[in-house]
Protein backbone atom coordinates (compact mmCIF):
# COMPACT_ATOMS: atom_id res chain seq x y z
CA UNK A 1 0.00 0.00 0.00
CA UNK A 2 1.34 3.36 -1.09
CA UNK A 3 0.31 7.10 0.39
CA UNK A 4 2.17 9.24 -1.30
CA UNK A 5 -0.15 11.23 -3.90
CA UNK A 6 -2.58 14.09 -3.37
CA UNK A 7 -4.45 12.83 -6.16
CA UNK A 8 -5.06 9.51 -8.26
CA UNK A 9 -5.79 10.13 -12.11
CA UNK A 10 -7.45 6.60 -13.49
CA UNK A 11 -7.45 6.46 -16.85
CA UNK A 12 -4.46 8.30 -19.35
CA UNK A 13 -6.94 9.21 -22.07
CA UNK A 14 -6.23 12.88 -23.06
CA UNK A 15 -8.46 14.06 -20.61
CA UNK A 16 -6.72 12.55 -17.93
CA UNK A 17 -3.51 13.59 -19.13
CA UNK A 18 -4.66 17.51 -18.99
CA UNK A 19 -6.22 16.85 -15.37
CA UNK A 20 -3.03 15.27 -13.88
CA UNK A 21 -0.93 18.27 -15.46
CA UNK A 22 -3.01 20.62 -14.49
CA UNK A 23 -3.15 19.56 -10.71
CA UNK A 24 0.68 18.81 -10.97
CA UNK A 25 1.50 22.03 -12.45
CA UNK A 26 -0.49 23.22 -8.75
CA UNK A 27 1.72 21.91 -6.71
CA UNK A 28 0.00 18.25 -6.23
CA UNK A 29 1.32 15.29 -6.56
CA UNK A 30 -0.05 13.17 -8.95
CA UNK A 31 -0.31 9.71 -10.19
CA UNK A 32 -2.17 8.49 -13.71
CA UNK A 33 -2.69 5.05 -13.44
CA UNK A 34 -3.51 3.41 -17.08
CA UNK A 35 -4.83 0.26 -17.95
CA UNK A 36 -3.62 -0.55 -21.34
CA UNK A 37 0.35 -0.14 -21.90
CA UNK A 38 0.30 2.79 -23.66
CA UNK A 39 -0.99 6.24 -23.29
CA UNK A 40 -3.70 8.55 -24.91
CA UNK A 41 -6.77 6.59 -24.92
CA UNK A 42 -8.33 6.49 -27.97
CA UNK A 43 -5.65 8.91 -28.93
CA UNK A 44 -2.97 7.03 -28.70
CA UNK A 45 -0.78 4.70 -30.35
CA UNK A 46 0.45 4.12 -33.67
CA UNK A 47 -3.50 3.98 -35.33
CA UNK A 48 -5.29 6.00 -33.23
CA UNK A 49 -9.08 5.49 -33.24
CA UNK A 50 -9.28 9.34 -32.89
CA UNK A 51 -7.27 9.92 -36.23
CA UNK A 52 -8.47 13.55 -36.69
CA UNK A 53 -7.33 15.23 -33.40
CA UNK A 54 -10.29 18.11 -33.70
CA UNK A 55 -7.58 20.42 -31.39
CA UNK A 56 -6.84 21.15 -28.03
CA UNK A 57 -8.70 24.11 -26.88
CA UNK A 58 -6.61 27.45 -26.89
CA UNK A 59 -7.04 28.16 -23.05
CA UNK A 60 -5.10 24.43 -22.33
CA UNK A 61 -2.30 24.91 -25.07
CA UNK A 62 -1.25 28.17 -23.09
CA UNK A 63 -2.20 27.33 -19.50
CA UNK A 64 0.11 23.61 -20.00
CA UNK A 65 2.58 25.26 -21.88
CA UNK A 66 2.02 22.86 -24.75
CA UNK A 67 4.02 24.50 -27.56
CA UNK A 68 7.17 24.34 -25.12
CA UNK A 69 6.57 20.75 -24.97
CA UNK A 70 6.13 20.35 -28.97
CA UNK A 71 2.81 20.51 -29.69
CA UNK A 72 2.50 22.92 -32.97
CA UNK A 73 -0.34 23.25 -35.17
CA UNK A 74 0.32 23.46 -39.14
CA UNK A 75 -2.29 25.21 -41.16
CA UNK A 76 -5.73 25.40 -41.14
CA UNK A 77 -8.00 22.19 -42.28
CA UNK A 78 -10.14 22.46 -44.83
CA UNK A 79 -13.45 20.03 -45.29
CA UNK A 80 -13.13 18.44 -48.39
CA UNK A 81 -16.85 17.09 -49.51
CA UNK A 82 -16.72 15.08 -51.84
CA UNK A 83 -20.74 12.81 -51.83
CA UNK A 84 -22.70 13.87 -54.31
CA UNK A 85 -21.98 16.16 -57.80
CA UNK A 86 -18.53 17.46 -58.03
CA UNK A 87 -16.30 18.14 -54.78
CA UNK A 88 -16.94 21.01 -52.47
CA UNK A 89 -14.22 22.59 -50.53
CA UNK A 90 -14.88 24.47 -47.63
CA UNK A 91 -12.37 26.95 -45.60
CA UNK A 92 -13.69 29.07 -42.75
CA UNK A 93 -16.27 31.23 -44.68
CA UNK A 94 -15.08 30.09 -47.68
CA UNK A 95 -17.00 26.86 -50.05
CA UNK A 96 -15.75 26.68 -53.21
CA UNK A 97 -17.23 24.26 -56.11
CA UNK A 98 -20.93 25.43 -55.62
CA UNK A 99 -22.46 28.68 -56.94
CA UNK A 100 -21.90 31.84 -55.96
CA UNK A 101 -25.32 32.56 -54.20
CA UNK A 102 -24.70 29.13 -52.00
CA UNK A 103 -21.25 30.64 -51.02
CA UNK A 104 -22.71 34.14 -50.04
CA UNK A 105 -25.71 32.01 -47.95
CA UNK A 106 -22.62 29.89 -46.67
CA UNK A 107 -20.13 32.58 -45.76
CA UNK A 108 -23.05 34.25 -44.10
CA UNK A 109 -24.29 30.93 -42.34
CA UNK A 110 -20.93 30.05 -41.00
CA UNK A 111 -20.35 33.95 -39.52
CA UNK A 112 -23.39 33.61 -37.79
CA UNK A 113 -22.51 30.58 -36.54
CA UNK A 114 -19.19 31.42 -35.40
CA UNK A 115 -20.52 34.64 -33.68
CA UNK A 116 -23.23 32.01 -31.77
CA UNK A 117 -20.22 29.62 -30.44
CA UNK A 118 -18.28 32.53 -29.38
CA UNK A 119 -21.08 33.35 -26.77
CA UNK A 120 -21.23 29.91 -25.97
CA UNK A 121 -17.40 29.33 -25.76
CA UNK A 122 -17.07 31.03 -22.01
CA UNK A 123 -20.02 27.85 -20.38
CA UNK A 124 -17.65 25.29 -22.27
CA UNK A 125 -14.33 26.15 -19.94
CA UNK A 126 -15.98 25.86 -16.80
CA UNK A 127 -18.23 23.75 -14.65
CA UNK A 128 -21.88 24.19 -15.61
CA UNK A 129 -24.07 26.05 -13.14
CA UNK A 130 -26.71 24.46 -11.05
CA UNK A 131 -30.25 25.71 -11.31
CA UNK A 132 -30.05 26.19 -7.18
CA UNK A 133 -31.28 29.54 -5.51
CA UNK A 134 -27.95 30.86 -3.98
CA UNK A 135 -25.01 29.91 -4.94
CA UNK A 136 -23.64 33.23 -6.25
CA UNK A 137 -20.81 31.08 -8.50
CA UNK A 138 -23.63 29.58 -10.50
CA UNK A 139 -25.54 32.63 -10.70
CA UNK A 140 -22.66 34.45 -12.09
CA UNK A 141 -21.90 31.96 -14.69
CA UNK A 142 -25.65 32.17 -15.88
CA UNK A 143 -25.55 35.81 -15.53
CA UNK A 144 -22.38 35.54 -17.74
CA UNK A 145 -23.72 33.37 -20.60
CA UNK A 146 -26.84 35.82 -20.76
CA UNK A 147 -24.86 39.15 -21.41
CA UNK A 148 -22.38 36.55 -24.01
CA UNK A 149 -25.70 36.05 -25.51
CA UNK A 150 -26.97 39.79 -25.27
CA UNK A 151 -23.71 40.85 -26.35
CA UNK A 152 -24.52 39.39 -29.86
CA UNK A 153 -27.72 42.69 -30.15
CA UNK A 154 -30.65 42.35 -30.61
CA UNK A 155 -31.73 40.56 -34.09
CA UNK A 156 -28.46 37.49 -33.03
CA UNK A 157 -29.70 37.02 -29.67
CA UNK A 158 -33.40 36.75 -30.91
CA UNK A 159 -31.84 34.75 -34.36
CA UNK A 160 -29.99 32.60 -31.94
CA UNK A 161 -32.55 31.37 -29.28
CA UNK A 162 -34.53 30.96 -32.02
CA UNK A 163 -32.33 27.90 -33.79
CA UNK A 164 -30.28 26.81 -30.87
CA UNK A 165 -32.86 23.64 -29.73
CA UNK A 166 -33.72 23.31 -33.61
CA UNK A 167 -32.24 21.18 -35.83
CA UNK A 168 -29.01 21.34 -38.48
CA UNK A 169 -31.50 19.72 -41.64
CA UNK A 170 -34.08 22.41 -41.26
CA UNK A 171 -31.61 25.38 -40.61
CA UNK A 172 -29.04 24.24 -43.92
CA UNK A 173 -32.44 24.23 -45.73
CA UNK A 174 -33.39 27.59 -44.66
CA UNK A 175 -30.02 28.87 -45.14
CA UNK A 176 -28.17 26.67 -47.79
CA UNK A 177 -30.31 24.42 -49.27
CA UNK A 178 -29.22 20.51 -49.07
CA UNK A 179 -26.19 19.01 -50.95
CA UNK A 180 -22.70 18.14 -49.77
CA UNK A 181 -22.25 21.39 -48.20
CA UNK A 182 -24.58 21.34 -45.71
CA UNK A 183 -24.09 17.03 -45.70
CA UNK A 184 -20.37 18.01 -43.91
CA UNK A 185 -22.18 20.23 -41.66
CA UNK A 186 -24.98 17.91 -40.72
CA UNK A 187 -21.95 15.43 -39.95
CA UNK A 188 -20.36 17.92 -38.09
CA UNK A 189 -23.50 18.43 -36.14
CA UNK A 190 -23.96 14.37 -35.40
CA UNK A 191 -20.41 12.63 -35.94
CA UNK A 192 -20.26 10.74 -33.16
CA UNK A 193 -23.49 10.54 -31.18
CA UNK A 194 -27.23 9.00 -31.41
CA UNK A 195 -28.45 11.60 -33.29
CA UNK A 196 -29.81 12.77 -37.06
CA UNK A 197 -29.79 16.06 -39.09
CA UNK A 198 -33.36 16.13 -38.39
CA UNK A 199 -33.11 15.88 -33.83
CA UNK A 200 -33.54 18.70 -32.49
CA UNK A 201 -30.58 20.38 -30.88
CA UNK A 202 -28.46 19.36 -33.44
CA UNK A 203 -27.58 23.23 -33.92
CA UNK A 204 -26.86 23.13 -30.34
CA UNK A 205 -24.12 20.01 -30.70
CA UNK A 206 -22.81 21.85 -33.97
CA UNK A 207 -22.26 25.16 -32.07
CA UNK A 208 -20.39 23.13 -29.37
CA UNK A 209 -18.29 21.60 -31.56
CA UNK A 210 -16.95 24.71 -32.81
CA UNK A 211 -16.62 26.51 -29.89
CA UNK A 212 -14.80 23.37 -27.74
CA UNK A 213 -12.67 22.73 -30.86
CA UNK A 214 -10.40 23.97 -32.78
CA UNK A 215 -7.05 25.19 -32.34
CA UNK A 216 -7.85 28.23 -34.36
CA UNK A 217 -11.18 29.05 -32.11
CA UNK A 218 -14.57 29.37 -33.67
CA UNK A 219 -14.50 25.64 -35.30
CA UNK A 220 -11.43 26.35 -37.47
CA UNK A 221 -9.28 23.40 -36.66
CA UNK A 222 -5.39 22.48 -37.79
CA UNK A 223 -3.65 19.62 -38.05
CA UNK A 224 -0.89 18.87 -35.47
CA UNK A 225 2.48 18.54 -36.78
CA UNK A 226 3.29 15.23 -35.76
CA UNK A 227 -0.51 13.86 -35.70
CA UNK A 228 -1.61 12.50 -32.34
CA UNK A 229 1.16 11.41 -31.44
CA UNK A 230 2.76 14.92 -31.03
CA UNK A 231 -0.50 15.96 -28.85
CA UNK A 232 0.01 12.62 -26.60
CA UNK A 233 3.27 13.12 -26.26
CA UNK A 234 3.07 17.21 -25.29
CA UNK A 235 0.30 16.10 -22.49
CA UNK A 236 2.78 13.64 -21.07
CA UNK A 237 5.65 15.96 -20.99
CA UNK A 238 3.50 18.56 -19.46
CA UNK A 239 2.38 16.05 -16.49
CA UNK A 240 5.82 14.90 -15.77
CA UNK A 241 7.70 17.95 -16.28
CA UNK A 242 4.97 19.18 -13.36
CA UNK A 243 6.03 16.06 -11.52
CA UNK A 244 2.91 13.88 -12.16
CA UNK A 245 3.63 9.53 -12.27
CA UNK A 246 2.47 8.39 -15.23
CA UNK A 247 1.95 4.20 -14.67
CA UNK A 248 0.65 1.84 -18.28
CA UNK A 249 -0.48 -1.93 -17.46
CA UNK A 250 -1.75 -0.45 -14.23
CA UNK A 251 -5.71 -0.87 -14.63
CA UNK A 252 -8.29 0.08 -11.42
CA UNK A 253 -10.65 -2.37 -10.25
CA UNK A 254 -11.60 -0.51 -7.45
CA UNK A 255 -12.15 3.03 -6.28
CA UNK A 256 -11.59 2.39 -2.06
CA UNK A 257 -14.49 4.27 0.29
CA UNK A 258 -14.10 4.77 3.87
CA UNK A 259 -16.94 4.76 6.40
CA UNK A 260 -17.42 8.42 5.97
CA UNK A 261 -18.34 7.65 2.82
CA UNK A 262 -15.26 9.39 1.19
CA UNK A 263 -13.07 8.23 -1.86
CA UNK A 264 -9.73 7.22 -0.03
CA UNK A 265 -7.69 5.50 -3.37
CA UNK A 266 -7.95 2.84 -5.22
CA UNK A 267 -6.99 -1.29 -5.69
CA UNK A 268 -5.69 -2.11 -8.71
CA UNK A 269 -6.17 -5.58 -10.28
CA UNK A 270 -3.40 -6.67 -9.25
CA UNK A 271 -4.25 -6.22 -5.59
CA UNK A 272 -2.16 -3.61 -4.89
CA UNK A 273 -3.32 -0.51 -3.47
CA UNK A 274 -2.51 3.51 -3.80
CA UNK A 275 -4.25 5.91 -1.21
CA UNK A 276 -5.01 9.54 -2.18
CA UNK A 277 -7.59 12.09 -0.79
CA UNK A 278 -8.65 13.17 -4.24
CA UNK A 279 -9.29 10.57 -7.35
CA UNK A 280 -10.67 12.15 -10.69
CA UNK A 281 -11.95 9.17 -13.40
CA UNK A 282 -11.21 9.43 -16.66
CA UNK A 283 -13.18 6.14 -17.50
CA UNK A 284 -16.79 6.70 -18.53
CA UNK A 285 -19.42 7.52 -16.09
CA UNK A 286 -20.74 4.74 -15.93
CA UNK A 287 -17.51 2.54 -15.55
CA UNK A 288 -16.77 5.01 -13.08
CA UNK A 289 -19.79 4.76 -10.45
CA UNK A 290 -20.85 1.51 -11.78
CA UNK A 291 -17.89 -1.04 -12.01
CA UNK A 292 -15.33 0.96 -9.59
CA UNK A 293 -16.74 2.60 -6.90
CA UNK A 294 -20.11 0.45 -6.86
CA UNK A 295 -23.65 0.88 -6.82
CA UNK A 296 -23.91 0.23 -2.95
CA UNK A 297 -22.13 4.02 -2.48
CA UNK A 298 -24.84 5.75 -4.37
CA UNK A 299 -28.50 6.10 -3.79
CA UNK A 300 -31.37 4.79 -5.51
CA UNK A 301 -32.46 7.86 -7.92
CA UNK A 302 -28.42 7.95 -9.25
CA UNK A 303 -27.75 4.26 -9.72
CA UNK A 304 -31.52 4.74 -12.14
CA UNK A 305 -29.84 7.68 -13.80
CA UNK A 306 -26.96 5.96 -14.99
CA UNK A 307 -28.37 2.99 -16.29
CA UNK A 308 -30.60 5.21 -17.96
CA UNK A 309 -28.22 7.25 -19.58
CA UNK A 310 -27.88 6.79 -23.38
CA UNK A 311 -24.70 5.39 -24.15
CA UNK A 312 -24.85 3.52 -27.41
CA UNK A 313 -22.18 3.92 -29.70
CA UNK A 314 -22.74 4.79 -33.45
CA UNK A 315 -19.13 4.79 -34.64
CA UNK A 316 -17.32 2.40 -36.41
CA UNK A 317 -13.63 2.87 -37.42
CA UNK A 318 -12.52 1.29 -40.73
CA UNK A 319 -8.91 0.54 -41.64
CA UNK A 320 -8.71 0.80 -45.57
CA UNK A 321 -5.40 -0.57 -46.57
CA UNK A 322 -4.60 0.84 -50.35
CA UNK A 323 -1.74 -0.31 -52.61
CA UNK A 324 -1.90 3.44 -54.41
CA UNK A 325 -4.37 6.96 -54.12
CA UNK A 326 -6.66 6.53 -56.89
CA UNK A 327 -6.94 9.59 -59.14
CA UNK A 328 -9.03 11.73 -57.68
CA UNK A 329 -7.15 11.52 -54.11
CA UNK A 330 -3.85 13.23 -53.41
CA UNK A 331 -1.92 13.22 -50.85
CA UNK A 332 -2.49 16.59 -50.18
CA UNK A 333 -6.09 15.90 -49.69
CA UNK A 334 -5.23 13.79 -46.98
CA UNK A 335 -3.91 16.73 -44.42
CA UNK A 336 -7.65 17.88 -44.94
CA UNK A 337 -10.55 15.93 -43.10
CA UNK A 338 -12.85 14.25 -45.99
CA UNK A 339 -16.86 13.76 -45.23
CA UNK A 340 -18.18 11.85 -48.09
CA UNK A 341 -22.21 12.11 -48.01
CA UNK A 342 -24.07 13.63 -50.46
CA UNK A 343 -26.59 15.64 -48.87
CA UNK A 344 -28.13 15.79 -45.72
CA UNK A 345 -30.73 13.45 -46.48
CA UNK A 346 -27.73 10.54 -46.67
CA UNK A 347 -26.91 11.35 -43.49
CA UNK A 348 -30.73 11.06 -41.86
CA UNK A 349 -31.30 7.60 -43.55
CA UNK A 350 -28.35 6.39 -42.17
CA UNK A 351 -29.54 7.94 -38.99
CA UNK A 352 -33.24 5.83 -39.90
CA UNK A 353 -31.65 2.38 -39.98
CA UNK A 354 -29.26 3.14 -36.74
CA UNK A 355 -32.50 4.02 -34.59
CA UNK A 356 -34.24 1.00 -34.98
CA UNK A 357 -30.68 -1.39 -34.79
CA UNK A 358 -29.80 -2.04 -38.42
CA UNK A 359 -27.09 -1.43 -40.54
CA UNK A 360 -27.35 1.47 -43.22
CA UNK A 361 -27.47 0.53 -47.11
CA UNK A 362 -25.82 3.75 -47.23
CA UNK A 363 -23.50 4.79 -44.53
CA UNK A 364 -22.36 8.56 -44.32
CA UNK A 365 -18.21 8.14 -44.32
CA UNK A 366 -15.38 10.46 -43.25
CA UNK A 367 -11.83 9.73 -43.95
CA UNK A 368 -8.05 10.59 -43.42
CA UNK A 369 -4.89 8.92 -43.98
CA UNK A 370 -1.55 8.52 -44.28
CA UNK A 371 1.13 7.13 -46.23
CA UNK A 372 2.79 3.26 -44.86
CA UNK A 373 5.31 1.25 -46.35
CA UNK A 374 3.56 -0.20 -48.43
CA UNK A 375 1.13 2.25 -49.75
CA UNK A 376 -1.34 4.18 -47.90
CA UNK A 377 -3.59 3.87 -44.72
CA UNK A 378 -6.61 5.40 -44.26
CA UNK A 379 -9.16 5.72 -41.33
CA UNK A 380 -12.46 6.12 -41.63
CA UNK A 381 -15.41 6.22 -39.54
CA UNK A 382 -18.93 4.58 -40.76
CA UNK A 383 -21.86 6.71 -39.39
CA UNK A 384 -23.85 5.13 -38.36
CA UNK A 385 -23.37 1.66 -36.98
CA UNK A 386 -25.20 1.17 -33.81
CA UNK A 387 -23.11 -0.80 -31.01
CA UNK A 388 -26.63 -2.65 -30.14
CA UNK A 389 -27.24 -3.79 -33.86
CA UNK A 390 -29.83 -6.28 -33.72
CA UNK A 391 -28.21 -9.90 -33.95
CA UNK A 392 -25.33 -8.19 -32.58
CA UNK A 393 -22.19 -7.68 -33.77
CA UNK A 394 -20.58 -10.46 -36.32
CA UNK A 395 -17.91 -10.87 -39.13
CA UNK A 396 -20.82 -11.25 -41.31
CA UNK A 397 -21.99 -7.68 -40.19
CA UNK A 398 -18.53 -6.08 -40.39
CA UNK A 399 -18.12 -7.59 -44.17
CA UNK A 400 -21.44 -5.70 -45.09
CA UNK A 401 -20.57 -2.59 -43.44
CA UNK A 402 -17.25 -2.56 -45.17
CA UNK A 403 -18.66 -3.37 -48.41
CA UNK A 404 -21.25 -0.75 -47.92
CA UNK A 405 -18.50 2.18 -46.84
CA UNK A 406 -16.16 0.99 -50.03
CA UNK A 407 -19.22 1.55 -52.34
CA UNK A 408 -20.12 4.73 -51.38
CA UNK A 409 -16.02 5.62 -51.56
CA UNK A 410 -15.85 4.32 -54.82
CA UNK A 411 -19.15 6.34 -55.83
CA UNK A 412 -17.85 9.41 -55.04
CA UNK A 413 -14.00 8.69 -55.82
CA UNK A 414 -14.79 6.29 -58.59
CA UNK A 415 -11.76 3.68 -58.92
CA UNK A 416 -11.08 3.76 -55.36
CA UNK A 417 -12.35 -0.11 -54.27
CA UNK A 418 -10.02 -1.22 -56.65
CA UNK A 419 -7.11 -0.05 -54.98
CA UNK A 420 -7.86 -1.65 -51.62
CA UNK A 421 -5.66 -4.38 -50.46
CA UNK A 422 -7.05 -4.85 -46.98
CA UNK A 423 -9.77 -3.77 -44.75
CA UNK A 424 -10.34 -3.85 -41.25
CA UNK A 425 -13.88 -2.81 -38.98
CA UNK A 426 -13.51 -1.89 -35.20
CA UNK A 427 -17.33 -2.08 -34.41
CA UNK A 428 -18.80 0.13 -31.15
CA UNK A 429 -18.50 -3.01 -29.02
CA UNK A 430 -14.75 -3.75 -30.33
CA UNK A 431 -13.75 -0.21 -29.07
CA UNK A 432 -15.75 -0.90 -25.70
CA UNK A 433 -13.67 -3.94 -24.86
CA UNK A 434 -10.28 -2.52 -25.51
CA UNK A 435 -10.92 0.51 -24.40
CA UNK A 436 -13.62 0.23 -21.42
CA UNK A 437 -15.77 2.84 -23.48
CA UNK A 438 -18.99 2.21 -22.54
CA UNK A 439 -21.32 1.33 -25.70
CA UNK A 440 -18.14 1.93 -27.31
CA UNK A 441 -19.69 5.84 -27.73
CA UNK A 442 -17.66 8.76 -28.82
CA UNK A 443 -18.98 10.55 -26.40
CA UNK A 444 -18.87 8.51 -23.12
CA UNK A 445 -22.23 9.31 -23.42
CA UNK A 446 -24.46 11.07 -25.54
CA UNK A 447 -24.56 14.43 -25.88
CA UNK A 448 -27.92 15.59 -26.45
CA UNK A 449 -30.14 18.20 -24.55
CA UNK A 450 -30.92 16.52 -21.44
CA UNK A 451 -27.35 15.12 -20.83
CA UNK A 452 -25.57 18.41 -21.86
CA UNK A 453 -24.41 21.16 -19.13
CA UNK A 454 -26.04 20.87 -15.26
CA UNK A 455 -27.37 17.30 -16.68
CA UNK A 456 -23.88 16.04 -17.65
CA UNK A 457 -23.61 12.97 -17.00
CA UNK A 458 -27.02 13.44 -14.82
CA UNK A 459 -28.85 15.89 -12.83
CA UNK A 460 -27.07 16.03 -9.02
CA UNK A 461 -23.56 14.78 -10.47
CA UNK A 462 -23.18 17.55 -12.67
CA UNK A 463 -19.85 19.94 -11.59
CA UNK A 464 -17.75 16.93 -12.12
CA UNK A 465 -17.88 15.80 -8.13
CA UNK A 466 -19.77 12.79 -8.40
CA UNK A 467 -21.99 11.27 -5.67
CA UNK A 468 -18.84 10.20 -3.19
CA UNK A 469 -16.94 13.22 -1.71
CA UNK A 470 -13.42 12.98 -2.77
CA UNK A 471 -14.57 11.20 -6.28
CA UNK A 472 -14.43 13.69 -9.54
CA UNK A 473 -15.20 12.86 -13.33
CA UNK A 474 -12.98 14.06 -15.58
CA UNK A 475 -13.58 12.57 -19.00
CA UNK A 476 -15.49 13.07 -21.96
CA UNK A 477 -18.77 11.74 -19.87
CA UNK A 478 -18.00 15.16 -18.56
CA UNK A 479 -19.27 18.62 -19.29
CA UNK A 480 -18.93 19.52 -22.61
CA UNK A 481 -18.51 16.02 -23.48
CA UNK A 482 -16.05 14.21 -26.35
CA UNK A 483 -13.57 15.45 -28.95
CA UNK A 484 -10.21 16.06 -28.28
CA UNK A 485 -10.49 19.30 -26.88
CA UNK A 486 -8.96 18.04 -23.21
CA UNK A 487 -12.12 20.85 -21.75
CA UNK A 488 -13.67 17.66 -19.43
CA UNK A 489 -10.24 17.09 -17.79
CA UNK A 490 -9.17 20.87 -17.19
CA UNK A 491 -12.25 21.91 -16.09
CA UNK A 492 -12.23 18.96 -13.56
CA UNK A 493 -9.29 19.71 -12.33
CA UNK A 494 -10.32 23.44 -11.99
CA UNK A 495 -12.73 22.34 -10.14
CA UNK A 496 -11.01 20.01 -7.52
CA UNK A 497 -8.39 22.63 -7.09
CA UNK A 498 -11.22 25.12 -6.25
CA UNK A 499 -12.75 23.01 -3.79
CA UNK A 500 -9.92 22.71 -2.07
CA UNK A 501 -8.27 19.37 -2.83
CA UNK A 502 -11.27 16.97 -2.11
CA UNK A 503 -14.32 18.11 -0.65
C1 LIG B 1 -14.38 5.61 -33.60
C2 LIG B 1 -14.08 6.95 -32.96
C3 LIG B 1 -13.34 7.89 -33.66
C4 LIG B 1 -13.06 9.14 -33.11
N1 LIG B 1 -12.35 10.05 -33.84
C5 LIG B 1 -12.14 11.30 -33.34
C6 LIG B 1 -11.41 12.25 -34.08
O1 LIG B 1 -10.94 11.97 -35.19
N2 LIG B 1 -11.23 13.50 -33.55
C7 LIG B 1 -11.73 13.82 -32.31
O2 LIG B 1 -11.55 14.97 -31.87
N3 LIG B 1 -12.41 12.92 -31.57
C8 LIG B 1 -12.62 11.67 -32.05
N4 LIG B 1 -13.30 10.74 -31.31
C9 LIG B 1 -13.79 11.11 -29.98
C10 LIG B 1 -12.63 11.10 -28.98
O3 LIG B 1 -11.75 10.05 -29.26
C11 LIG B 1 -13.14 10.95 -27.54
O4 LIG B 1 -14.18 11.88 -27.30
C12 LIG B 1 -11.98 11.20 -26.59
O5 LIG B 1 -10.99 10.20 -26.80
C13 LIG B 1 -12.37 11.16 -25.14
O6 LIG B 1 -11.19 11.37 -24.41
P1 LIG B 1 -11.03 10.93 -22.92
O7 LIG B 1 -9.65 11.27 -22.49
O8 LIG B 1 -12.14 11.51 -22.12
O9 LIG B 1 -11.28 9.35 -22.89
P2 LIG B 1 -10.59 8.13 -23.63
O10 LIG B 1 -9.81 8.56 -24.81
O11 LIG B 1 -11.68 7.14 -23.82
O12 LIG B 1 -9.57 7.57 -22.54
C14 LIG B 1 -10.00 6.94 -21.34
C15 LIG B 1 -8.82 6.20 -20.77
O13 LIG B 1 -9.18 5.64 -19.50
C16 LIG B 1 -8.61 4.35 -19.42
N5 LIG B 1 -9.32 3.55 -18.42
C17 LIG B 1 -10.65 3.21 -18.44
N6 LIG B 1 -10.93 2.45 -17.36
C18 LIG B 1 -9.78 2.34 -16.64
C19 LIG B 1 -9.44 1.68 -15.42
N7 LIG B 1 -10.35 0.96 -14.73
N8 LIG B 1 -8.15 1.76 -14.97
C20 LIG B 1 -7.23 2.47 -15.66
N9 LIG B 1 -7.49 3.09 -16.83
C21 LIG B 1 -8.75 3.04 -17.31
C22 LIG B 1 -8.75 3.79 -20.83
O14 LIG B 1 -7.89 2.69 -21.05
C23 LIG B 1 -8.38 5.03 -21.64
O15 LIG B 1 -7.00 5.11 -21.86
C24 LIG B 1 -13.54 9.45 -31.81
C25 LIG B 1 -14.26 8.50 -31.08
C26 LIG B 1 -14.53 7.25 -31.64
C27 LIG B 1 -15.31 6.23 -30.85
Amino acid sequence: MSGDFDAIVIGAGHNGLVAAARLAKEGKRVVVLETSPVVGGLLGGSDPVAAMPFGIHPKIHSGLGLARHGLRYGAPMKTLSLGGEGRVEIDGAVARGVSQAMAANYADLHRKLARYSGALARMLTKAPPRFRDGVVGDMLTMAQLGLSIRGLGKADMRDMLRIILSNVWDLCEDEIGDGPLAAALAMDATLGGGIGPRSPGTVLTLLYRMASTGSGGAGQRSTPVGGAAAVVSALVKAAETSGAAIRTSAPVARILVDDNDRAIGVALENGEEIRAPLILSNATPRRTLLDLLGPQHLNAEDVARLRHMATNGMVARLDLDLAELPAGLTEADLAHRIVVAGDMRQVERAFNAAKYGELPAVPAVEFTGRKTENGWRLAALAQFAPSDLKGGWSKAKKDRLAKSVIKVLDGAIPGFGGKITGAEVRSPTDLEATYGLTGGHWHHGELRIDQMLMMRPFAGAAQYRMPVAGLYLCGAGAHPGGDISGLPGWNAAGQAIKDGGAQ
